[in-house]
């Protein structure tokens, strides 16, 4: 199974997690679960049970069938599994208010996290804990970082801001100024050949500890003098690394200690990397809008019709659409009928959808439900191969790309 974070998932983690975090219980009652990947589900549902019992001492009679419900609820998707997914499981679940005090109703929410769980937690509070969750969104990208001078290289990896040095190598290659009695051509040869050896051995630690121990997002190069620079251009490193730098920085020291002094350097570029991308996919659709017959499409009537043609290579998405599809279906015949609304008004459309007679039957009971548009974009890219990317709103390129409505796409080919 791929654990690739893709930004549509992080979107709607980060969503749900703002959704969760407004929520209160009218007492202790809302459950948070955490499930690591190793944890059988059946022991999982056996502490519940147990804490289920344990709640029949709670005094109000509200909150303890508060607590037992959401319980009950938890349990009954646990069985739905039969093994702990891949990345564990995390559930939120508890009796939260419709409608003011009293008119509570049992809540759930279940995620498969974007990174493993790595504890086990049960806790019934006033509030959900999402801390954990929000921890996983934040450290996110795996760098590989390279320092390497002449005589140096340390390889690192930065994943968050925790920062592992695995790997430190010694070049074993003579000093700059030659030892009295050697032809200065010989001199220059052998160094060259131990140079070429060197790095070499560099790339094989590097496609080592990088490719094929695990998926680094992006490479950071760096170290004094030109000895990175040649190092990159001699094409030594694995063709997927290479592909991967960034950036390529000054530094003082090579090997270990110049490994630590490209983490500092490198802050920028490393918090940058996510807006980078989005910044490129903003540019191209640019370049595609503005060019005669170009690729690009945008409103999202036409960025549906697009997708439905199986015929967008990327859509974009700025994260602050607040726009939902509504679906009416008629309890009678069947008919569908769908909306979409900004956040703000869609009580105001479902109601309207509700008390107009179903255009084929006349029937006026429906069965309504509703998704964000984020969500409805991606289960059509799915179906089709296509990719869903979210653009972040505030920078100068979500602006600019928000100006075209905030959806777009940029299509495989020009219909004819
Ligand atoms: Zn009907």
């Amino acid at each position: 199974m791929s654990t690739k974070v893709d930004s549509v998932r992080l979107y709607k983690v980060r969503k749900l997690i703002s959704e969760l975090a407004s929520k209160e219980g009218r007492g202790t009652e809302l459950v948070t679960l955490y499930v690591p990947p190793k944890k059988p589900v059946h022991e999982v549902i056996a502490n519940l049970r147990e804490e289920w019992g344990t709640a029949g001492n709670i005094k109000s009679d509200t909150t303890r069938n508060h607590v037992q419900d959401a319980l009950t609820r938890t349990m009954q998707r646990l069985k739905l599994y039969r093994t702990t997914p891949d990345n564990g499981l995390v559930i939120f679940c508890g009796a939260l208010p419709t409608n003011g005090p009293g008119s509570e109703v049992i809540n759930l929410y279940e995620i498969v996290p974007p990174k493993p769980v790595t504890a086990y937690l049960y806790q019934c509070d006033d509030h959900f804990h999402l801390e954990w969750l929000k921890d996983m969104l934040r450290e996110e990208k795996v760098f590989g970082l390279i320092s390497i001078d002449a005589s140096d290289a340390g390889l690192g990896i930065l994943s968050g801001d925790r920062l592992e040095i695995p790997d430190v190598l010694t070049s074993g290659v003579s000093g700059k100024t030659r030892k009295g009695g050697q032809s200065a051509r010989r001199y220059e040869r052998g160094r060259e050949m131990e140079l070429t050896y060197y790095y070499h051995r560099v790339a094989e630690h590097a496609t080592r500890v990088f490719v094929d121990g695990g998926k680094v997002t992006g490479m950071i190069v760096g170290g004094p003098g030109p000895t990175k620079e040649e190092f990159l251009k001699g094409g030594y490193l694995h063709y997927e690394l290479q592909k991967k730098v960034l950036t390529v920085l000054d530094t003082s020291y090579a090997g270990r200690e110049g490994v630590r002094e490209l983490v500092e350097k490198a802050s920028d570029t490393l918090q940058d990397v996510r807006l980078v991308e989005e910044k490129r996919l903003v540019q191209r659709f640019l370049s595609e809008v503005n060019k005669q017959g170009g690729l690009a499409v945008y409103g999202l009537p036409r960025v549906m019709e697009t997708l439905q043609k199986a015929n967008a290579d990327v859509v974009l998405v700025s994260d602050d659409l607040n726009t939902v599809r509504i679906e009416a279906k008629c309890k009678r015949c069947g008919t569908v009928k769908s909306e979409t609304a900004q956040s703000a008004e869609r009580v105001q459309v479902r109601q309207d959808m509700i008390s107009e007679p179903c255009k084929s039957c006349g029937g006026l009971e429906y069965e309504v439900s509703e998704k964000d548009i984020v969500d409805v974009l991606e289960e059509l890219a799915f179906q089709v191969g296509s990719k869903v990317e979210v653009i972040s709103s505030g920078t100068e390129e979500g602006n600019m790309f928000r100006t075209f409505g905030g959806v777009a796409a940029i299509m495989r080919y020009r219909p004819g």
